[in-house]
């Protein structure tokens, strides 16, 4: 087993880049590195073990993917929605002017 040192380069999902980057190790929790620092952006976060954060699920695409699924697969409609995923982001609609 590799030992990890303070400011080893490893690699890790960096938020802010989205991708795997080199990352600097700027906090040990015992043998594991437990804060890493992007070599790119130089943004400090938790290390992740390389494992993107779960997807932001937008409640419009989530609607429309469950509009696709139920046409392909009617029965797999129950099951996605069986969590309710509220309406919290407000939607920016394009102004219109009323025309005279
Ligand atoms: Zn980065």
């Amino acid at each position: 087993m590799r030992e990890h040192r303070l400011g080893d380069i490893i690699d890790d999902f960096c938020v802010k880049c989205k991708r795997v980057m080199n990352h600097a190790i700027v906090s040990l929790l015992g043998a594991e590195p437990a804060k890493v620092r992007c070599r790119t952006c130089y943004g400090d976060h938790d290390y992740r073990r390389e494992q993107p954060p779960p997807p932001k699920v937008d409640p419009r695409k989530q609607a429309l993917f469950n509009e696709v699924l139920a046409k392909v697969d009617p029965a797999a409609e129950a099951v996605v929605s069986a969590e309710p995923t509220p309406v919290a982001a407000p939607e920016k609609k394009p102004r219109r002017k009323a025309a005279k």
